[in-house]
């Protein structure tokens, strides 16, 4: 369930119309309901319910500092990517203590960050990562609490680019491995073991490969213990995924996978986090875009908008789906035809929906692309000198821009010409 839903004929988030946010910022932009983001973290929160946990905001999903305010007074910590957003969530106010940092690449620059500011764990993907991180906190006379990201080798089912959990992966080492790593990682000075970190993969619509991967963390953790290891953390990633189209099957409820949870690794007595990033930003936003030109083709109709794939690029890297909404309702008996959705950048890759049974929506008026929330901002760019468009968050009946549009001044004053030219 989300706010976005239309009021006397206008498509509203929470109680604003956009099209008085589209006067305010202009179009395109991101809309985001704070409404839906609390539902959302409160909904999977309480799916987790009788279990020590914490639920870590997985931030690049959407790192804007006003949405991890919100999470992180609603009690969540955050799982970070790279030094950048360690320090995003420390300026949103998240202590170090509710701060994992994963991601297979972390410089010890970005270790001595977080050792020195403070760190809930790190999640060590290699035995290199392992030996510079157990180096670095010895040169800081620190200990650095870990996990170690195992990969289950399960097959999560979702798209090639977001899969992580399978032996082909890039990420973590393979659990068949894991016991030989502990033992390194539990005679280093350095290091303090305290749990053990699995993640396979995104937008995925089906429980089993999540019970396939936690029953083998159980295990683990049984033979683990039996070495003498400490256990006392899992983190069992994100990847949950959301119903991107109103009408195929849902993908399965936070409670159903709660249960997934406690039934494979409740009895352990280890506190649990989970990372889910998608699950609380993704149907949380939309992309508002205008429609500039209808373009009749050879055969085709094409609805050239406004937005493009410098701003949401999912539908050209993931040929991700999002459903389109006119900003104004049309009539229940309205004809629709089939469209092509394509913004302006020259590239084929620029469409966002092919063949797309739409009303049809006239030259200046307002289209919204749906769950846009998560790994939408965040992965734009300003490809074609096309300026990062605004975000808006609302509350009720307020709204606020939460990130502004740059001048084109400003875009190309961050170039630097050399002296000798
Ligand atoms: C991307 C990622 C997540 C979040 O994935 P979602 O599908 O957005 O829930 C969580 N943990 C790790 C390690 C990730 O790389």
């Amino acid at each position: 369930m989300d706010h976005f839903l239309y009021k006397d004929g206008v498509l509203n988030a929470e109680d604003v119309l956009l099209t008085d946010i589209a006067a305010t910022v202009g179009t395109p932009f991101y809309v985001y309901s704070t409404a839906t983001l609390s539902r959302h973290f409160r909904v999977f929160d309480e799916a987790l319910e009788g279990m020590d946990h914490l639920v870590c905001y997985a931030m690049k999903a959407n790192s804007n500092i006003a949405v991890l305010k919100i999470l992180a007074e609603l009690g969540a910590g955050m799982d970070v990517v790279s030094g950048g957003e360690y320090t995003r969530a420390k300026a949103a106010g998240v202590p170090g203590n509710r701060i994992v940092f994963s991601g297979v690449g972390k410089t010890r620059e970005e270790m001595n960050l977080a050792l020195i500011n403070g760190i809930r764990q790190f999640n060590v993907e290699s035995e290199p990562e392992l030996k510079i991180l157990n180096e670095v906190a010895i040169s800081l006379g620190s200990i650095a609490p870990i996990t170690i990201r195992v990969n289950p080798d399960v097959d999560a089912k979702t798209h090639a680019k977001i899969s992580t959990g399978k032996s082909e992966d890039k990420f973590g080492i393979p659990i068949a491995k894991a016991r030989e790593v502990y033992a390194i990682a539990g005679s280093m000075q350095g290091i303090d073991v305290v749990g053990i970190d699995v993640h396979i993969g995104s937008q995925i619509t089906d429980l089993e490969p999540f019970r396939l991967a936690y029953q083998k963390v159980a295990e683990l953790t049984k033979v683990l213990r039996g070495d003498g290891h400490n256990i006392r953390r899992l983190d069992l990633g994100g990847g949950l995924g959301i119903p991107y189209e109103q009408t195929n099957q849902a993908p399965p409820l936070p409670v159903d996978y709660g249960k997934v949870v406690r039934d494979t690794v409740g009895h352990l007595g280890c506190e649990i986090e989970i990372e889910p990033g998608r699950l609380l930003a993704g149907n949380a936003g939309l992309l508002v875009s205008s429609v500039i030109y209808n373009k009749a083709g050879e055969g085709r109709n094409f609805m050239i908008v406004d937005a493009a794939m410098n701003d949401l690029i999912r539908p050209a890297m993931y040929d991700a789906h999002h459903d389109i909404l006119p900003i104004i309702e049309p009539d229940i008996d309205a004809d629709q035809q089939q469209f092509d959705v394509v913004g302006p950048v020259c590239e084929s890759g620029d469409t966002f929906a092919k063949q797309r049974t739409l009303t049809p929506v006239a030259d200046g008026e307002m289209i919204a692309f749906r769950s846009a929330g998560a790994y939408g901002a965040v992965m734009a760019s300003e490809y074609n000198t096309r300026p990062m468009i605004p975000e808006v968050l609302v509350h009720g009946d307020q709204f606020a821009v939460i990130r502004k549009r740059p001048s084109f001044d400003e875009m190309i004053k961050r170039d630097i010409l050399p002296e000798w030219l």
